[in-house]
């Protein structure tokens, strides 16, 4: 059977528009004020649940809602579960809007709205184009679930809790993140070296404390470090400083009061996955301050700094590492601070390609750490996502965004998480496509309609060849 995806979704383009923009209109922050144990997340996010819900039990879908924290609407018959994940939860609006974030006006052929790209607007295309396919009453081999998620963009609560109930779709797609497809992401885990200082005297000059940075994922943007000097030679780090601040490119400050001396730096902050678009202010006043004459736990804290944390891709702590897939493996430090006799402690979040030994790199850095000190803690890990590129899916998606666009469906790995983690063969799909400004979690964030009905059509050929 020949389909006209595209015109399909014409057809229906005024009821789509209209309930993205209903969609669009509830405020589906979390909102911890009005969390309960039955409504986990608060009540924007419970309404917008029910929204689709409702919609879906009229439009004839099978309907459950997991305990608040997900929800799905099902179709089709048969052993397997092609799954197609979205959210309906949505990052604070921010300031400085044209319009009402939650107005969902049109302006220029786009929807302006929190959430209009990240996820609702997507979530809902994915939901007609399952509406298409069933209105179609073609025969589908497979059950076909929009799976909902209510806590993507804080800590994934709802996804855990969703899959402890229900089965694991066998095959998906997730339309929150970037077409063509997103093939591969890294793994990313999040570590700390850490000591218990002593307090020592006789030094040249103390290092009282050292701060920068708030986020292991973040590069910090700005450090301070105070310092104590008995000697002389304190006069001359204000030169030497600022020399050193004018020869890097930096930006710092030097203020002396009663044998006390203030170091600040500031840096350029970006998120961790990829440290070298920004300028980390932590390293770069360290790199400075380990020239002072400091000894003992103040000395260890900076030059361990400076000999290990240098730049951004392991190679000093022996964990470098790179594959064709998913590119190097990146480190952030994103929180590094000392307190003289108190705790010194070094955070930062590392990113690594899908075919790296995870389990000996822990190991590597364990090392380290016990070479020099200090004890190492892994906070959080998400392990590495990675779909065949020979596989049906990525195959059939290809070939379905060739044909829709004329462009080649380029497969594309990342250094961030999507949802397609959530299950084992998953990929992410649209929403953004290439050369389209990414306007998710902004201010004026916009869903552009011609786009989101192209997305429509494909996810509904999706659907359909997915379940041949
Ligand atoms: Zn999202």
């Amino acid at each position: 059977m020949q389909i006209n995806w595209q015109k399909e979704v014409e057809q229906r383009k005024e009821q789509l528009i209209k309930d993205t923009q209903r969609l669009l209109q509830i405020k589906s922050t979390l909102d911890e004020e009005t969390a309960t144990e039955e409504i986990p997340f608060g009540k924007g996010i419970k309404e917008a649940l029910d929204f689709m819900l409702d919609l879906g039990e009229k439009d004839g879908f099978s309907v459950k809602n997991v305990d608040n924290y997900g929800a799905h609407l099902e179709m089709g018959h048969g052993e397997e579960l092609l799954g197609i994940l979205g959210h309906l939860d949505v990052v604070p609006e921010g300031e400085g809007w044209t319009t009402d974030p939650y107005s969902a006006d049109i302006r220029d052929g786009r929807i302006y709205a929190r959430g209009a790209m990240d996820d609702k607007g997507p979530t809902m295309a994915a939901y007609y184009a399952m509406k298409i396919v069933k209105d179609l009453g073609v025969d589908v081999n497979k059950r076909v679930r929009l799976i909902l998620g209510t806590d993507e963009e804080s800590d994934w609560r709802c996804m855990d809790h969703y899959f402890e109930k229900e089965e694991t779709p066998t095959v998906g797609f997730v339309p929150d993140a970037d077409f063509p497809i997103i093939y591969a992401e890294k793994g990313i885990a999040d570590f700390t070296y850490e000591f218990n200082g002593s307090v020592h005297e006789g030094a040249e000059a103390t290092l009282l404390s050292f701060s920068a940075g708030q986020r292991f994922n973040m590069v910090p943007e700005f450090a301070e470090a105070v310092v104590t000097s008995d000697s002389v030679e304190a006069g001359q780090w204000e030169e030497r400083y600022s020399r050193y601040c004018e020869d890097h490119g930096l930006s710092g400050t030097f203020s002396a009061k009663e044998g006390t001396v203030t170091f600040t730096m500031d840096g350029i902050s970006v998120h961790g996955m990829e440290p070298d678009l920004g300028v980390n202010a932590g390293l770069r006043l360290a790199e400075f301050l380990v020239t002072l004459p400091f000894i003992g736990d103040d000395e260890r804290f900076l030059s361990f700094i400076s000999q290990f944390c240098k730049e951004s891709r392991g190679r000093e702590l022996g964990v470098a590492y790179s594959d064709d897939i998913t590119k190097d493996l990146t480190i952030n430090y994103g929180i590094l601070s000392y307190e003289h006799g108190g705790k010194g402690k070094i955070a930062f979040n590392m990113r690594y390609p899908v075919t790296f030994d995870f389990a000996n790199g822990w190991s590597v850095l364990e090392k380290v750490a016990s070479d020099h000190g200090f004890s190492i803690q892994m906070k959080t890990h998400l392990g590495p996502h990675h779909v065949d590129a020979d596989s049906d899916l990525v195959k059939t998606l290809q070939k379905i965004y060739e044909e829709h666009t004329g462009q080649e469906a380029e497969l594309l790995a990342i250094g961030g998480g999507t949802y397609a983690r959530a299950i084992k063969n998953a990929v992410a799909f649209g929403p953004l496509f290439p050369g389209r400004e990414d306007v998710a979690h902004q201010k004026d964030e916009y869903i552009i309609i011609e786009d989101m009905l192209k997305a429509t059509a494909m996810y509904a050929q999706a659907i359909y060849d997915l379940t041949r």
